[in-house]
């Protein structure tokens, strides 16, 4: 049979010498020092709230061999059981991660006791099964007649964290632009008490196509793909929210939005300025960057709302509803397009704008305009 060698790369520290009742030694802070020479495999670790810890059972000697053990009331076999006693004395905790102060880790919810040796630690993902926490079948159902229905309920109790985390699903990063957008589109649609079917009968019409428009698009559920979302390319920090009847409101960043922001997060300033500006790339500089850049999208969210913002009620322009066009196919590529974006030949045949060679528009970083 294979054996293995272990070695520690840290220790516990706590006021318990002997095994006690887990459920105490949980309650407990407990403190792990990481050895100097894995002091670089910390890097990054406080951008974890929460960490895997493997340890050793070192007061812990009766290695069990046979397959089950009676436990107060149960009996069950030590695979499934958290026991210290087991074939090999290996434990494992999920802990909260509560300050690094070098190579030192204060965590809360570790039950193992004072000496301990450390084996490894981890960062937690349980991403793979988080879809079946919340299967309840009942809101299942409920999803899919209403799939928005717990956005509206966000919307509707101002939960702009939660809202913002679902934001960034589709937007892929936190940053202030995206809470400003998740703010500004909360505070409309509870203003106009309006509710996104994706029919376009709730429209939102945004003013620029950075950050600020996936949070208005993700609340408001008024989408490039559902044609409800209108893009004027000014270049404005602003969007207008409007029912059909064209009654709406316009909200947008006032002029000094973007210094109260700075001057909320001042450690993030003085970061951005040595990591970004003086290009320090210092690795313990960087993730004290990346924490501090989070706790300022984060942050932006608590600031008041008519700081950074100014409503306006507003007459929109509401253009018809999307026309369905009929589809064609190019005679050169032999693909299907919308008849409106075509080239009708002599000969009765339609070649898309693509393989006509350009003259179309495009959307892109830089706002919108046609390709030659
Ligand atoms: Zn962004
Ligand atoms: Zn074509």
């Amino acid at each position: 049979m294979n054996t293995f060698k272990l070695k520690p790369v840290g220790i516990v520290k706590n006021s318990f010498n002997e095994p006690k009742d887990y459920r105490e030694i949980k309650e407990k802070l407990s403190t792990i020092e990481i050895y100097e020479e894995y002091k670089d495999a910390l890097l990054g670790i406080e951008e974890n709230d929460y960490l895997d810890i493997i340890f050793y059972f070192h007061k812990s000697d009766e290695k069990l061999q046979s397959d089950t053990k009676t436990y107060p009331g149960v009996l069950r076999g030590v695979f499934a059981s958290r026991s210290p006693k087991r074939p090999n004395l290996i434990g494992v905790s999920t802990v909260k991660l509560i300050e690094r102060k070098g190579n030192m880790l204060t965590v809360q919810g570790f039950d193992a006791i004072n000496g301990s040796p450390v084996l490894d630690i981890k960062n937690c993902d349980t991403s793979m099964f988080a879809h079946e926490y919340d299967n309840n079948p009942v809101h299942q159902n409920k999803l899919k007649t209403a799939p928005r229905i717990d956005i509206r309920n966000e919307i509707h109790s101002n939960r702009s964290e939660s809202l913002m985390i679902k934001a960034a699903q589709m937007h892929g990063h936190y940053c202030p632009g995206l809470a400003m957008g998740v703010m500004a589109a909360t505070h409309a649609m509870n203003k106009l008490e309006a509710e996104s079917d994706g029919m376009e009968d709730l429209l939102a019409i945004t003013e620029t196509n950075n950050c600020f428009s996936d949070g208005v698009q993700f609340v408001t559920g008024c989408t490039f793909g559902n044609n409800a979302l209108i893009f004027k390319d000014l270049g404005k920090t602003a969007f207008t929210l409007t029912k059909r009847d064209g009654e709406g409101i316009r909200i947008f960043s006032k002029p000094e939005s973007q210094e109260i922001i700075r001057e909320a997060f001042p450690d993030f300033q003085n970061l951005y300025k040595k990591v970004v500006e003086e290009q320090n790339h210092d690795p313990e500089l960087v993730t004290a960057y990346r924490k501090s850049a989070l706790e300022r999208s984060f942050g932006t969210l608590t600031i008041e709302f008519e700081k950074l913002f100014g409503v306006q009620n507003v007459k929109a322009d509401i253009p018809e509803y999307a026309k369905i066009h009929d589809s064609v196919i190019c005679s050169v590529c032999n693909e299907s397009i919308m008849q409106t974006r075509t080239l009708k030949k002599d000969n009765n045949q339609y070649t898309c704008l693509y393989c006509n060679g350009g003259g179309y528009n495009i959307l892109d970083g830089n706002g919108i305009y046609k390709l030659d």
